[in-house]
């Protein structure tokens, strides 16, 4: 069994269902569990001992995009694309991933995948959840290879081929997701456990309005035959709560999803940020969680502060949704944005937040192994250097890391037992190499005559 010692002047544990700071302390791994966190040097095959370092439980990642936020990147910044600041989810960013899945090879899909798996890693993630197009499986191959701790989301729709009209109208036609449900069962049946169990799969209706009662109904039930997480996307713009409105009797999509059955403990809503308040009083009372992800809806004029759905009670974690796949930045961002618009800065403290992307997210996917560093907990860590000049004099480690911190002062991300990122750097693979293979598999969709027309103006 291979064993590994890591020296933290921080190491951010738990006591009491509390998050408690230790001093000086090593935490010490025994094959792929936290074996002991103790003030006393232990003995180990391979030992870490330079001071400054804080040591985390594996960030969880819970919301994010590869592929489609690959196509959108600094091509919808500043508005282009838009459309009088019209969403893009529906113009842009599902019908080009759909083609670009098309026209490229598996080999440039998982090219693709593999430079999604490097950004998440070197942003601190040790567990993402990616719901994606079900055209590309290669994320689960990418996953396995790389080593992160995946929970994949192969999209059900009950139209595979979701766009709005000019009114922002999503048009709802189709097998009513019969098709797309075939393939989630088939990538459950091949991937769900392998890589030692850290591959796995989630649920994943698209959205509310790309998703009708019976399809819902359906994949609900699956689910928890399954016992396996559902996410969504929810109440992501006015036009969507028009949609849902006029279709099903003037409810909102937290009510729609509440008459089906859907809105439940084991429901991860994404976004949420057009619910009403009485939404989020219905999600809370329900025990339903918010995925929130507050930089991406930022790019276009959108608030989604995390303060707002954490007030009402609503149990919250924070994800990338593949924009910026950095979890730190994210989480400076969430910080921001609910203290501006709460105009309250003791609104998202940096503990708060930490919780999100740690205990919090690890109790929404069940998983008590995750999410907080004790002794026989999985051994998932995200180690961050806080030597750096701009974390330094450090009073408080939690602020330094929401307030000042980055992607760029990760040090070490272990999943697993298995250390994946060290120094900053991937330790299994060419960085470059990667980067360039996935970038020229994007540019290649980029060339398409839709994508050129999708982002012009
Ligand atoms: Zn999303």
């Amino acid at each position: 069994m291979t064993t590994t010692a890591i020296f933290g002047s921080y190491v951010l544990s738990r006591q009491e269902g509390a998050q408690q700071v230790l001093r000086d302390h090593w935490v010490l791994i025994e094959g792929r569990r936290i074996a002991a966190i103790t003030p006393d040097k232990p003995s180990a095959a391979e030992v870490f001992d330079r001071p400054g370092r804080f040591i985390l439980p594996g960030l969880l990642n819970l919301h994010n995009h590869i592929f489609s936020e690959a196509i959108a990147r600094t091509l919808t910044e500043d508005g282009n694309g838009r459309r009088n600041n019209r969403s893009i989810i529906y113009t842009v960013l599902l019908p080009l991933s759909k083609r670009g899945a098309e026209i490229l090879s598996r080999e440039e899909r998982l090219a693709v995948a593999r430079m999604g798996m490097l950004q998440l890693l070197k942003g601190g993630a040790t567990t993402v959840m990616e719901p994606s197009r079900n055209a590309i499986p290669e994320l689960f191959d990418a996953a396995e290879e790389m080593g992160i701790r995946f929970y994949g989301a192969p999209y059900v729709f009950s139209t595979s081929d979701a766009k709005a009209g000019p009114d922002g109208v999503v048009t709802y036609a189709g097998d009513d997701g019969q098709a797309d449900m075939a393939i989630w069962n088939a990538l459950h049946q091949r991937w769900h456990g392998q890589g030692d169990g850290r591959i796995r799969l989630a649920m994943s209706p698209h959205a509310t309005d790309t998703c009708g009662p019976d399809l819902l109904r359906v994949a609900a039930h699956r689910a928890r035959e399954l016992d396996v997480p559902i996410t969504i996307h929810m109440a992501q713009s006015p036009g969507e709560l028009a949609t849902i409105a006029e279709r099903y009797d003037g409810r909102t999509p937290a009510e729609y999803l509440d008459w089906l059955g859907l809105l439940a403990p084991d429901l991860l809503a994404a976004h949420c940020h057009a619910s009403t308040d009485a939404d989020l009083k219905l999600m809370a009372a329900r025990g339903a969680a918010v995925l929130n992800c507050p930089r991406v809806f930022a790019r276009s004029g959108v608030t989604a502060a995390f303060s707002r759905f954490a007030a009402h009670g609503v149990r919250t974690a924070v994800g990338t949704d593949g924009y910026n796949m950095d979890l730190l930045g994210e989480l400076n961002a969430a910080a921001i944005i609910s203290k501006i618009s709460s105009g309250n800065a003791e609104a998202a403290s940096a503990p708060e937040l930490i919780e999100a992307v740690t205990a919090t997210a690890a109790a929404l996917i069940k998983r008590p192994d995750l999410g907080a560093l004790v002794t026989g907990a999985t051994a998932d860590l995200t180690v961050v250097d806080l030597t750096h000049p701009h974390l330094q004099p450090l009073f408080d480690p939690r602020r330094a890391l929401v307030a000042l911190a980055n992607r760029a002062n990760i040090d070490q991300v272990i999943v697993d037992g298995r250390v994946l990122v060290h120094d900053g750097r991937y330790l299994h693979g060419d960085e470059a190499a990667i980067t360039a293979a996935g970038a020229a598999a994007i540019e290649k969709i980029w060339a398409l005559p839709e994508a050129q027309a999708a982002f012009a103006g």
